[in-house]
């Protein structure tokens, strides 16, 4: 993903780096990534709607496109904090 804000250039380097730019959809899907609706709406039997919500909010109908732009970015946080 091509990054659009300073932020986002840090969390190429630092996956984790949790400071967002308010109107960034890659802050948007970082802080999605690392957040409480995400990790609730992947747990048995939590509750995926929120997090749905938030989704459809910032991508509309192509909300499955950006769901794995979160996974991605999941993946990458839990990466870096495994190493660390
Ligand atoms: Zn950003």
């Amino acid at each position: 993903m091509t990054s659009a804000c300073p932020n986002c250039d840090t969390a190429e380097q630092r996956p984790d780096y949790a400071r967002y730019q308010a109107g960034c959809v890659g802050c948007a899907v970082r802080e999605l990534a690392n957040g409480p609706l995400f990790y609730r709406g992947g747990l048995d039997g939590g509750d995926a709607k929120p997090y749905r919500v938030a989704l459809a909010g910032l991508f509309g109908d192509g909300w499955r496109d950006g769901h794995k732009l979160v996974l991605a970015q999941a993946d990458r946080i839990r990466e870096s904090r495994a190493i660390l």
